[in-house]
């Protein structure tokens, strides 16, 4: 049986189903949005049915190699420039920093032309900077699983970074005997904004300032740790532009892939060796750390995870010892809820534009005003505002 995608929910966009054919029937093209589904050529599909058992994205999930219970610990960076240039508290930096200095490549999330994340392959410290910062819209992985096994094959050791649904996908369609020098890190993972959006409000920048971005950051730590703003940097102006309209679509789910409603790793079986992501309630537990300047979850699933992070442990990273308890964010309990207006607010997008959406879902939201003055959860400002309706 092939692959057959009804509910766009039930596919992540992991690609190993397209890796797998070795007939090279299935393409994964975008939908409105951006987001990549695999469709079939009928003409060159011989049945076989390796793309239906490689995904593992339809099957209840369950990691081969993990511990029943991970270990937990918040950590840190020791330099704090490092620190100041990582998303939470420079985890990724540290594995990233050690492996490459062993000899690994890593393939992590970085940009193409005009901003378009992707994955891409980096081979030295200088080129690894691109992969530092949350990229917050999903990455196009096209030709990469491919290309990672035909490396693991030629003898390369591989870090290979992304969402836990990339990496279980990754893993599922490496063969078992080729894994040996294969490293997983996955991220917490809340949803994954459209590509396309993302593009779009990129292009939206440059219109309005007459001028040619050319750095972003989806949520620039300058402002610390605890808030969130994407910047762009213009060419000409040399002005950094500081906006949140990004942001409020991603985190009211009305720009996010179907899938993450849907999503299997919204819990403590990973499928990385280790998983990195912001430790959110921090302070309710430790007295330490607490300056905002971002601590790092971190999570050691697998007795790999576990030798690559004595290696770093107190050389490139402070650990504090936590527990499951104590770092169950939402992420890690269940997925989010889609925005019921998702098919208007596309349709809309389709139809009319980026600044169409922008003035009517955003600028003209009184959530997305209360959000501007606070940095109150989106949740919270909702219920604030059903009080003051009632
Ligand atoms: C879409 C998305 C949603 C997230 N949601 C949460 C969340 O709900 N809760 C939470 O605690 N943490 C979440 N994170 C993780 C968090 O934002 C940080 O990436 C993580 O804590 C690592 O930070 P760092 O300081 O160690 O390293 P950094 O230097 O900031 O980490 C960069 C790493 O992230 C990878 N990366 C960047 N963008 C992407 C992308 N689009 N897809 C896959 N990999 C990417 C890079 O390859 C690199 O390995 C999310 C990340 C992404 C990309
Ligand atoms: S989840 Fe991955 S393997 Fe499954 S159908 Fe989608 S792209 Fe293919
Ligand atoms: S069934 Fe086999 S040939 Fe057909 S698309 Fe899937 S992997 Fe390719
Ligand atoms: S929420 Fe789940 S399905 Fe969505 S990108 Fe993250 S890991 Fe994948």
């Amino acid at each position: 049986m092939r692959i057959n995608i009804k509910n766009p929910a039930d596919c992540c966009g992991c690609t190993a189903c397209e890796s797998i054919c070795t007939h090279n029937a299935i393409k994964m093209l975008p939908d409105e949005l951006g987001f990549l589904y695999p469709v079939v050529d009928d003409n060159l599909c011989v049945d076989c049915g390796l793309c239906q058992r490689v995904c593992k994205f339809q099957d209840k999930y369950e990691p081969i190699d993990s511990f029943d219970e991970p270990d937990v610990y918040g950590v840190r960076h020791t330099n704090e420039e490092e620190l100041k240039k990582s998303q939470s508290g420079g985890a990724f930096w540290a594995f990233a920093e050690s492996l490459l200095n062993e000899g690994f490549v890593i393939y992590g999330v970085g940009y193409g032309r005009d901003f378009h994340v992707i994955h891409k392959r980096i081979e030295t410290i200088e080129q690894c900077q691109e992969l530092r910062g949350s990229k917050y819209t999903q990455s196009d992985l096209r030709g990469i699983f491919k290309e990672v096994k035909s490396k693991l094959q030629s003898g390369e050791r591989i870090l290979f970074t992304g969402t836990p649904c990339q990496v279980a996908g990754l893993k599922s369609y490496i063969p078992q005997r080729l894994q040996n020098n294969l490293v997983t890190i996955d991220l917490v993972c809340h949803a994954v904004p459209s590509p396309n959006i993302w593009e779009s409000y990129v292009k939206w920048i440059e219109h309005k300032y007459s001028d040619k971005v050319v750095l972003t950051d989806f949520r620039n730590k300058k402002f610390g740790w605890h808030s969130h703003f994407e910047t762009f940097n213009l060419s000409k102006k040399k002005q950094e532009i500081k906006r949140s309209t990004f942001r409020f679509f991603f985190y009211d789910h009305l720009s996010v892939r179907k899938s993450c409603a849907n999503c299997k790793f919204t819990n403590l079986k990973r499928p990385g060796d280790l998983t990195i992501g912001d430790f959110w309630g921090w302070e309710k537990h430790h007295t330490e750390w607490n300056d905002n300047k971002g601590v790092s979850l971190l999570l050691v699933n697998t007795s790999k995870g576990k030798l690559l992070f004595d290696k770093v442990n107190s050389t490139l990273l402070l650990s504090i010892k936590s527990n499951t308890s104590d770092c169950l964010q939402p992420q890690l309990t269940k997925p989010i809820e889609i925005n019921r207006n998702q098919e208007r607010f596309t349709k809309e997008f389709v139809r009319e534009g980026f600044d169409y959406i922008a003035k009517k879902y955003a600028d003209g939201n009184i959530a997305y005003k209360i959000k501007q003055l606070s940095n109150f959860p989106l949740r919270v400002v909702r219920k604030i505002i059903n009080i003051i309706r009632k």
